[in-house]
């Protein structure tokens, strides 16, 4: 967190949180730091907000989002300005440290922050606290992500979620556009750039890791996912009309709502063959190794024997990544008794991995189920069938789920269509990015 006080002038707090809760490292802080207005950021890889002294003034900058250039901004700005980099472990440098270096390469701040979201590839919504207290805050230029303004008697607040607002006393003001650049002062709200006309807004949001209260251009995460179970259920409905299911269960946290929405639809009831428990692993803690997050998922996990001995399940998930945790959970289930197990997927296969946000649940294209599946089936060749394997009604497309059946052990599988995502969405699907599930930007 970074905060900005008139006496004492900008003030700074990095903690690591990976293994305890935010509250308990930042509990005693907001005592401690002294101020009109304040930056903060949860980041997975670099530490910051960052302090910066540079001929603009001095200010604290965090950054959201996956830069894919960087090293060849870190050698244009090298070669341009000379200078260094503070380096990190086998050299890599912090992308908010390239990002302050964008902007200070400019006259203004506003010139800066709009050459840093020209030169970028890839994906950063900009926060940066002067030192004169004002906040510039700039989405990334394809919207990728929302930045969203409330407002209260006292002034404004800026957030990624919206609903952090609630509890906190703002009510919504604006939402940024794709590439907008606004200060924001103690009385008003100063565009600095106006909104670009494209947007790519990431339908991820919404199906996977957005907060079940938020809002992103207007459409709230918890009723997309409702609207979402509904739709998958009505194609069952009409495809699989003789499916026997006593249960339609979701894994938590989001695929639950997927499956209210499933069940709502199908007249089949919910249950909770699985309950999250936590108190052992808080909520922030998500170690970055594969096999250790593995380990924490499965501990997270408690099933309820009487509700999957002798009972035919569904579970909906939020997607289908590796497959390596469901093959876990679907073994589990049928040693404990499960009759059988059907899976949906809430999101179509995921065939590419992301390559605009810091949002990795696959090292590598190849672990994706879906994508390492195709490749065997085809070769170099896979990339050019992907909308057939993605389509349940094409040979491939059955193909590929009857695989993943054999594979897990499932009795069905089935996955949303990219229609029925950006149904559920509600968005112009030319807003909406869906790379990782078509491969076309
Ligand atoms: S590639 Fe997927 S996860 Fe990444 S921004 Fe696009 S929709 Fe979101």
């Amino acid at each position: 967190m970074a905060a900005y006080d008139k006496e004492i002038g900008l003030q700074r707090e990095i903690h690591n949180i990976e293994n305890s809760p935010f509250r308990t490292k930042f509990v005693n802080i907001h005592k401690d730091m002294k101020g009109t207005s304040a930056i903060g950021c949860i980041s997975d890889f670099d530490p910051q907000p960052l302090l910066i002294r540079s001929k603009l003034g001095v200010y604290a900058i965090a950054i959201v989002g996956r830069i894919l250039n960087q090293d060849a901004l870190i050698d244009k700005l090298l070669s341009d300005y000379s200078g260094h980099f503070d380096a990190m472990t086998s050299g890599a440098v912090n992308s908010t440290e390239i990002v302050a270096a964008l902007i200070n390469s400019k006259k203004t701040y506003t010139e800066g922050v709009e050459f840093a979201q020209s030169v970028i590839e890839g994906t950063a919504s900009i926060i940066l606290l002067k030192d004169d207290g004002n906040i510039i805050v700039a989405r990334d230029r394809l919207g990728r992500l929302p930045v969203v303004i409330g407002k209260n008697d006292e002034g404004f607040a800026v957030t990624f979620e919206s609903f952090a607002f609630e509890k906190l006393g703002y009510a919504d003001h604006s939402e940024l556009g794709p590439g907008e650049i606004v200060e924001i002062t103690p009385t008003e709200i100063k565009q600095l750039k106006e909104p670009g006309k494209e947007m790519r807004i990431c339908s991820f949001l919404w199906s996977y890791y957005g907060y079940p209260t938020s809002n992103y251009e207007g459409v709230n995460v918890e009723v997309m996912r409702y609207r979402n179970g509904h739709i998958m259920a009505k194609r069952d409905k009409a495809t699989n009309p003789d499916m026997k299911v006593d249960y339609v269960c979701g894994v938590p946290d989001s695929g639950i709502p997927h499956a209210i929405g499933y069940s709502n639809e199908s007249g089949i009831p919910f249950a909770r063959a699985f309950i999250k428990y936590t108190p052992t692993w808080s909520r922030s803690f998500m170690p970055t190794d594969q096999t250790q997050r593995n380990k924490v998922a499965k501990m997270k996990l408690i099933a309820v024997p009487e509700l999957i001995k002798d009972k035919d399940l569904l579970f909906v998930d939020d997607s289908v990544v590796r497959g390596t945790q469901l093959r876990e959970t679907v073994e589990f289930l049928l040693e404990s008794g499960a009759k059988s197990v059907n899976m949906r997927s809430a999101c179509p296969p995921i065939m590419f991995g992301c390559k605009f946000l810091n949002f990795s649940r696959a090292t590598s294209d190849m672990e994706l189920i879906a994508r390492r599946i195709m490749f065997e089936l085809e070769g170099e060749d896979s990339l050019n069938y992907v909308d057939e394997y993605s389509n349940p009604d094409t040979e491939r497309g059955k193909k590929l789920r009857q695989i993943i059946c054999d594979e897990l052990h499932l009795t069905s599988i089935e996955f949303q269509t990219i229609e029925g995502v950006i149904a559920a969405i509600g968005l112009d699907p030319s807003k909406l990015c869906t790379y990782c599930w078509t491969g076309k930007e």
